[in-house]
């Protein structure tokens, strides 16, 4: 490839096809990146890669052989559609049978994965309102494969779908009755994938009774939690769009609905500026001045910097805050699921989380909780502890591979 950035890494990677039989190609599509994934059959082997900066000329794709050996592909202008292309080229010689897409939002209509036909793509593009940054990105996804291979089924799992079982108590808001009916304004929730995923895993791994009940903390840059009982969603902390609930990287989660107009009186904002303000610029990075990743926050606060403290100290109480209401919606509470980057890596996040649910009769083994880093997968807490532990690393793209095998009957 003539405008590899890295001309000594070789596209030629195939040193054994045999291996990734019958590979689904999950696609990620986002508003300024593609992240993509070839999985075997059996799931156990994998091609990742990354497409980054998309709107930008230092847009590239980072890609990762089966060898291991590492690729750079610049994409000049930054489109998605000449990015989504050259993946295709690079991963074709692999003949994925199907590729499964990560759908954002779904609406009201979907409650599982669904194969991709023109009604479908127009959902998607129509649903842009309530997802203006995904779904438009999904829609060039699908239709990028369709231009190149119309014959490779594609099936959408939406984040939204998996929280399709919440009852009307839990999503409907208490506002007037005409704007769910006619505008379907409600709660949707997110981030369905990857909690699908942790909890079906931890009801594999305990040996805790059927049916059990669990709260799972996907705490990454975005962050939600969900309260699921017998392999159903019941309630979740995001809502019509991924602003409401926890506080995250950027997002301020949960803030007085009055806070618009207030700001719109006392300093003039726009709609737009406080909807970018709450998006963009808030949580961790709005409370410590410094930053949305953590490690550079836990850093800061290591060395005494007050307001980085602050941002951690909160971002644990209002996590733990959430779950302990979310566990009113479950009829039984087996226990915990830590996972993405924040809850996977940062052992004295969880130790601050648990702690603000102290009433709760959890207790767990501090030495246990710190060795659950960096992928590692395990449960932590002690003998005398109420309910289980658990730090699951979360794998959307293989629960996606999976759930299009099975809509389209491959498995
Ligand atoms: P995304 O939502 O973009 O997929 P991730 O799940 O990768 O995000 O999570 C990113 C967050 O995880 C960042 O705040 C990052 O600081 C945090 N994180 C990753 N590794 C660690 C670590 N070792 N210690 C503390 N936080 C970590």
């Amino acid at each position: 490839m003539n405008d590899s950035v890295n001309p000594s890494a070789s596209s030629d990677e195939n040193s054994d096809n045999s291996v990734l039989t019958n590979p689904t190609l999950v696609l990620n599509c986002g508003s300024s990146s593609i992240k993509y994934a070839l999985i075997s059959e059996d799931e156990s082997t994998r091609i990742t890669g990354l497409a980054e900066n998309l709107g930008l000329d230092t847009a590239r794709i980072k890609h990762t052989a089966l060898n291991g050996e590492k690729l750079e592909i610049a994409i000049p202008g930054g489109r998605h559609k000449l990015a989504l292309q050259k993946v295709l080229e690079l991963l074709e010689q692999y003949h994925f049978i199907a590729v499964g897409h990560r759908g954002v939002h779904g609406g009201r209509e979907y409650s599982e994965a669904v194969k991709v036909n023109d009604h479908v793509l127009s959902e998607v593009k129509r649903l842009k309102s309530l997802a203006p940054l995904h779904n438009p990105a999904n829609a060039l996804g699908i239709e990028a494969v369709q231009a190149i291979y119309p014959d490779i089924p594609q099936v959408v799992v939406f984040d939204t779908a998996f929280h399709q079982t919440m009852p009307p108590v839990a999503y409907r808001y208490p506002i007037p009755k005409a704007l769910y009916e006619e505008e379907k304004i409600r709660r949707y929730g997110f981030h369905g994938t990857s909690h699908a995923y942790v909890s079906e895993r931890a009801s594999q791994l305990t040996e805790a009774n059927d049916p059990q009940g669990w709260l799972t903390a996907h705490l990454g840059n975005g962050c939600s939690a969900t309260a699921v009982y017998d392999g159903k969603s019941l309630d979740t902390s995001m809502g019509l769009t991924p602003l409401e609930g926890l506080m995250m990287g950027t997002r301020s989660g949960d803030v007085d609905p009055s806070l618009h107009i207030h700001l719109k009186r006392q300093l003039g904002m726009s709609l737009e500026d406080v909807d970018k303000m709450l998006n963009s610029e808030s949580g961790l990075l709005g409370i410590s001045g410094l930053s949305n990743d953590l490690r550079t926050v836990e850093q800061a606060a290591n060395e005494g910097h007050k307001d980085a403290e602050l941002a951690i100290e909160m971002f644990a109480y209002r996590v733990g805050k959430y779950l302990a209401s979310l566990s009113c919606a479950l009829p039984e509470f087996t226990g915990i699921v830590f996972t993405g980057g924040i809850g996977e890596n940062s052992a004295t996040t969880r130790a601050r989380i648990l702690n603000v649910m102290r009433h709760f009769g959890i207790a767990f083994d501090a030495d246990k909780n710190k060795s659950l880093v960096g992928g590692a997968e395990g449960r932590f807490e002690s003998d005398d502890s109420s309910i289980e532990l658990w730090v699951i690393p979360t794998d959307e793209e293989c629960q996606i591979a999976k759930e299009t095998r099975q809509t389209l009957g491959l498995d």
